[in-house]
């Protein structure tokens, strides 16, 4: 376990968080804990697990539970654990309140994020089962190309959409597909609705594929016909804004930098109260994680990072474009994983 938890000023940790236990020990289910000390580590389940949990986990023992809570409890204090550390954006409270009763001389300390910054950076096996999730989401959008048209419900092109996902191998889509038309795309989360889409409409299309776990997440704009010369401002400064960004990934360099590379050139061409939200996220066991590139993030870039960029322009009652690209962090520079081609293309 490459958990550093005597820093952390721990000599136990309790790990409730399901993608983290994957992330530290292979196990896929959904549910379970890990129980990791200087010494040794526990995987912790229930018996419906038992089978799975022989042959996925590694580098700890497996201990099959009937009251979980009391089990982790038992086992922390046959280590003689004097400071558990647990994860406070996972634990409930409830369950919080167990482990203290359970545990009356032991302190508890919130040990958040630990795990979640390992995670930021990719191993090449993981990356590699991103680049798998990708090329499934890349199709998806050769389906999305071919299916949206004017007259076509944003639901009926997003279900035929999923279903290339799973035709292609994906397990399942990462998050609601969004399929934004015409004013519904100054929504930056416009899931698919029954609005059918019209000539002359922008549609953003947002889609994330899993596949073994791992997250793909991209958008795409599309217009319905001849663009406006407004829509096709708003598609070259969002492109540009993202091209600039990207180009400014390396390895050390601020992820607010890179937001700010984005934004600079929105606001230049006057759309500035117009991009509201950050430019991106790390991408991985979740299609939401660490780190931020906003304008606040704190964040700074390291080799074996997968991030999105993804800037956009949402004008209310007129329609939005984002772009959104995952993009791997390499040394000197940034590759870019998704494929799909990002020239204005007019259905
Ligand atoms: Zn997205
Ligand atoms: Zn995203």
């Amino acid at each position: 376990m490459r958990l550093a938890i005597k820093s952390a000023g721990a000599d136990g940790f309790l790990i409730s968080d399901i993608k983290n236990i994957r992330y530290l020990s292979g196990f896929t289910g959904s549910s379970g804990y890990l129980l990791v000390t200087e010494k040794k580590s526990w995987f912790l389940t229930d018996s419906r697990y038992a089978t799975q949990a022989k042959e996925e986990v590694r580098g700890c023992r497996v201990k099959i539970y009937k009251k979980a809570l009391e089990t982790i409890a038992a086992v922390a204090a046959s280590m003689k654990v004097r400071t558990l550390g647990f994860e406070g954006g996972d634990l409930s409270y409830d369950n919080f309140l167990k482990v203290k009763k359970a545990l009356p001389k032991t302190r508890l300390k919130p040990l958040s994020g630990a795990v979640a910054a390992l995670r930021t950076i990719k191993e090449p096996v993981e990356i590699s089962l991103i680049r798998d999730s990708v090329k499934v989401l890349d199709k998806g959008y050769l389906t999305a190309q071919k299916t949206l048209a004017a007259g076509v419900r944003e639901k009926d092109a997003a279900l035929l959409i999923e279903r290339s996902f799973r035709e292609s191998g994906g397990d399942s889509t990462a998050f609601d597909t969004i399929i934004a038309s015409g004013f519904r795309g100054a929504l930056p989360h416009g899931k698919a609705s029954d609005k059918r889409i019209r000539k002359g409409e922008l549609v953003v299309v947002d889609m994330g594929v899993v596949l073994n776990g791992y997250n793909s997440d991209e958008t795409r704009t599309y217009c319905m016909g001849r663009a406006s010369a407004e829509q096709m401002k708003v598609y070259s400064t969002v492109l540009a804004a993202q091209e600039l960004a990207i180009g400014k990934i390396r390895p050390g360099v601020k992820a607010a930098e890179v937001d700010r590379a984005a934004r600079g050139h929105i606001e230049k061409a006057g759309y500035g109260k117009y991009f509201g939200h950050g430019l991106g996220h790390g991408v991985g066991l979740e299609v939401h994680e660490g780190p931020s590139l906003g304008p606040n993030s704190t964040d700074v870039l390291e080799e074996g990072m997968v991030v999105t960029v993804e800037p956009g322009i949402y004008i209310p009652g007129w329609g939005g474009v984002r772009i959104e690209d995952m993009v791997r962090v390499v040394k000197g520079g940034a590759e870019v994983l998704t494929k799909t081609p990002k020239d204005f293309v007019c259905l």
